[in-house]
């Protein structure tokens, strides 16, 4: 066996810091996820073992007076730093893991809400790597057993303690805690079993969706590494501005104007919906702020079936010129009435107020 102290390329009598130092040093040069070479894999073996013995001052003691060095550990906490691993569950862990899930947002036109729509997405993701079918290894090769851990993924150690000699466990740093180490990795994928590809998704948008809301889709996410099971896919729903419609609940809420003449005589409107055309019934006498509402032609309701209104807030316009002719038949029209002065009613925030309160029902 190789001697620890050639193998770290350090003195025998160097501190546990210098032991560190040269260790890390090495282990970064060496690692199997840098350096991938059947070579560098039997000395980065031969590295951490020696790391093992040497950072351990009783077992570095018994190496120095001839002893067999013991058996491996102490570098769990070392690879937990440098990988992040910490895994605590006994038995190797799978290289098979879940995917993760992915938000995206999405927009949709208010129109695409009253019935729903269906969305073709282009989303980033990952998938099955098609070269090894997430294996992970190249062509025709497997993983081998790991021999620092013999497969278990786990390396044991004892920690002396106030209570005596305890054991520990934690993950194997030369196979991170898979047991198996890949000697060959898949060429595509570098040993992930998946790559980054870009999927179209095809989505069915409900009617009714409000801004924030979001849908799932189960096992649309990305796929997880070796093969393992797809993440979810999660949208986020932006209903857009409209120009003319807003939206109350599943009610659409617009302002109809109507002249004067129109609002006095009663009077026949066609005007598009976001479903279509739609015709307004103007009664004679009309009046400013007053609300007409048609049945069942708002938002399809998201759960359950059946439609909110829609529902028009009159504002009469009263026109600003007017010929010669026109002023005479006001005038006219003016006399065949008593005269009534204005008067005062309770305020109210102008028209704007006074639909939205009995748009809202207040
Ligand atoms: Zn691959
Ligand atoms: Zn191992």
């Amino acid at each position: 066996m190789a001697d620890h102290y050639e193998v770290l390329g350090i003195e025998r009598t160097a501190t546990p810091d210098e032991v560190k130092k040269a260790y890390r040093r090495l282990a970064r040069e060496l690692h199997p996820d840098v350096n991938p070479g059947a070579d560098a894999q039997e000395r980065f073996k031969l590295v951490t073992h020696a790391y093992d013995v040497l950072s351990d001052p009783q077992q570095r003691e018994q190496y120095d007076l001839g002893g067999s060095g013991g058996g491996f550990g102490g570098f769990g906490d070392i690879f937990e730093t440098f990988f992040g691993a910490s895994q605590r569950s006994a038995g190797p862990r799978s290289r098979r893991e879940r995917g993760q899930d992915a938000l995206l947002r999405i927009e949709v036109e208010l129109g695409d809400v009253v019935f729903g729509v269906k969305r073709e997405l282009e989303v980033d993701t990952a998938v099955v790597c098609g070269t090894c079918e997430g294996s992970c290894c190249a062509k025709g090769t497997q993983p081998i057993t790991c021999d620092i851990c013999q497969g278990t993924g786990q390396i044991q150690r004892s920690v002396r303690s106030l209570l005596g000699n305890v054991m520990t466990s934690s993950p194997c740093g030369t196979c991170r805690g898979y047991g198996t180490v890949i000697v060959n990795p898949c060429p595509t994928c570098g040993g992930q079993g998946r790559v980054r590809a870009r999927r179209k998704v095809t989505v069915d948008i409900p009617a009714g969706v409000e801004t924030g809301l979001r849908l799932q889709l189960a096992g649309q996410g990305e796929v997880g590494p070796a093969g393992g099971a797809n993440g979810d896919l999660y949208l986020e729903v932006k209903v857009k501005h409209h120009d003319i419609f807003s939206r109350n609940g599943d009610d659409l809420l617009a302002t109809l104007e109507v002249q004067m003449t129109d609002a006095i005589l009663g009077t026949t409107a066609k005007v598009d919906a976001l479903d279509g055309p739609v015709t307004i019934e103007v009664k004679p006498g009309t009046q400013s702020a007053e609300v007409i509402t048609v049945k069942d032609r708002g938002v399809t309701h998201l759960r359950g079936s059946g439609r909110g209104d829609l529902r028009f807030g009159v504002q009469v316009v009263t026109p600003t010129k007017l010929d010669s002719k026109q002023q005479e038949l006001i005038n006219q029209f003016a006399s065949t009435r008593k005269s009534s002065a204005p008067s005062l009613t309770h305020f109210q925030q102008g028209l704007f107020q006074k639909l939205r309160d009995r748009f809202l029902g207040v």
